[in-house]
């Protein structure tokens, strides 16, 4: 059986620490990093088919160039009122990276705290295959709309301690639930920085919140993970 983290950014661990770790707790991960950033750091991972490494500007972030290339997917990219003013601006490199994404037929991993409808309805002038909604915090409205286009909705260590959390659970029934870690996250209720390893509870809490048989829930988180990733499946060692 294997887990996957969809959503994490962890690249400081030792790969002498994490490729064996990953193998054996069977694990897959999506990796999303900035664009300057090293993806050799998580070469070793992303050959032996234990990741997919992302790149993307995360919208606290939005200087540097945009140059996305040699990688599997487009993320973590979106809008955020938190972090800069100018939403204008904000969805316009959005909208640049979704446009690649969109020629590049990949899978993109979406920020929207505090955007969900604006980042919903940019999205909706793309043609794109794998959409998730990470860490998604929309509105009952949003979240109908979002299963309406197909977009995968995401949910993290917060379903272990966070009963609001656990609305999101319902995506399951509709194909479209993926779990994640966000790794290196501090949950102060866990008190635990996360990695990808975490994702093993995550999964606990989901199945047992559905009232799922643990390994029925995650054949179906496969199913939905790989429908996520599309055309990269064959990246993934299964
Ligand atoms: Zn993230």
């Amino acid at each position: 059986m294997l887990l996957y983290d969809a959503h994490s950014h962890q690249t400081s661990v030792e790969n002498s620490v994490m490729v064996p770790n990953m193998e054996r707790a069977g694990i897959r991960a999506v990796v999303c990093i900035t664009p300057d950033e090293e993806a050799g750091r998580l070469s070793a991972m992303r050959e032996k088919g234990l990741t997919l490494v992302f790149k993307g500007l995360h919208p606290s972030n939005l200087k540097g160039g945009l140059e996305i290339r040699g990688e599997d997917g487009i993320g973590e990219i979106g809008m955020d009122p938190s972090y800069e003013a100018d939403m204008a601006f904000q969805r316009r490199i959005f909208e640049s990276q979704l446009e690649i994404a969109e020629r590049r037929n990949e899978p993109v991993s979406i920020h929207s705290r505090g955007a969900t409808s604006l980042v919903l309805s940019a999205l909706s002038s793309y043609r794109l295959n794998g959409v998730l909604l990470h860490w998604f915090d929309g509105t009952e409205s949003d979240f109908e709309q979002a299963v309406q286009h197909g977009y995968y909705i995401g949910a993290g260590p917060p379903l272990i301690y966070n009963k609001r959390i656990r609305k999101n659970l319902k995506a399951h029934q509709h194909g479209l639930l993926l779990l994640e870690t966000d790794a290196p996250v501090f949950y102060g209720p866990l008190n635990v920085t996360s990695s990808q390893l975490l994702i093993a509870s995550v999964y606990f809490a989901a199945a047992n919140s559905l009232k799922l048989d643990f390994n029925d829930f995650a054949d179906d988180e496969a199913r939905a993970f790989l429908g996520y990733i599309g055309s990269k499946q064959g990246q993934i060692r299964q």
